[in-house]
């Protein structure tokens, strides 16, 4: 299970989450949308600690951090939660001079200390699960943008993560490579994985997600299963915004 209490963030002077709460259950898919500067990539980059929550309560599977004034995390807890965490970034971060199972097997050799022989075995059933197991030895600057996500997903699939996150996985993306990303994200919310995914993508928010939040400058202002948050918003913000993508 994930969850967060009472989250907030600042950068500076400017209060980015505002009092965040929210739970999702193991095998769920949440797909975070709302106007650009809502706070969406920050509250994802929270789970993961990328980002230090200021005040607040996040669990994420068996670990519980309570942010307050003072705190901060060991790094030992950071590893711990990181390792619970597998995190898809929009513009991949796939190291360049590593082939797509290089990549994959990064993880898998340095945080689950399997040896090299293992590493690629379970690097290869990974990349065919994002079908891409007939270029486990390209390097990246061979493979689409498309590909190359995939691979990221592959990568942040490695750790064999409570949680896989996903930040605006195909805004860098061509058009006519989106909906392969996008592909390979439903086979895995429909195998049971637990996901938490920021897009604009709002076609796919409405076939994949279980639940959906919508932000507002640092604040959930619509929750609910899609049909409710699309279909019956219940804040004139929320209906507005919803509006404008439509
Ligand atoms: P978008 O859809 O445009 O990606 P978002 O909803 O994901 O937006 P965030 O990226 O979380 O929004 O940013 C929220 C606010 O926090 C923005 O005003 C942004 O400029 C600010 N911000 C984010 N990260 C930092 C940082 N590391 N330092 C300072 N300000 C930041």
């Amino acid at each position: 299970m994930i969850e967060v209490q009472n989250l907030h963030k600042s950068f500076g002077a400017q209060k980015v989450l505002r009092g965040i709460d929210l739970r999702l259950d193991k095998g769920k898919v949440l797909v975070i949308i709302g106007p650009s500067g809502s706070g969406k990539t920050t509250l994802l980059r929270c789970f993961n600690l990328l980002e230090q929550p200021d005040i607040g309560t996040l669990r994420v599977g068996e670990i519980v951090l309570d942010f307050k004034e003072g705190f901060k995390p060991k790094q030992e807890q950071i590893l711990k939660l990181r390792k619970q965490s597998g995190m898809v970034f929009q513009a991949y971060h796939l190291f360049p001079h590593m082939t797509a199972a290089g990549n994959v097997m990064e993880g898998l050799i340095t945080v689950q200390k399997k040896n090299k022989a293992e590493a690629r075995r379970v690097s290869l059933e990974l990349l065919e699960r994002v079908g891409l197991g007939n270029k486990a030895d390209s390097y990246p600057h061979m493979l689409s943008g498309g590909q190359q996500q995939r691979v990221g997903i592959a990568r942040a699939m490695a750790v064999n993560p409570e949680v896989l996150l996903f930040d605006e996985p195909t805004s860098a993306l061509d058009p006519e490579l989106v909906g392969e990303v996008l592909r390979v994200m439903k086979s895995l919310a429909s195998s049971g994985m637990t996901m938490i995914v920021v897009t604009h993508e709002m076609k796919f928010a409405a076939e994949v997600a279980d639940r959906i939040i919508l932000m507002d400058s640092g604040r959930i202002i619509e929750e609910g299963s899609p049909q409710e948050v699309f279909q019956n918003p219940k804040s004139p913000r929320a209906a507005q915004f919803l509006n404008i993508l439509t």
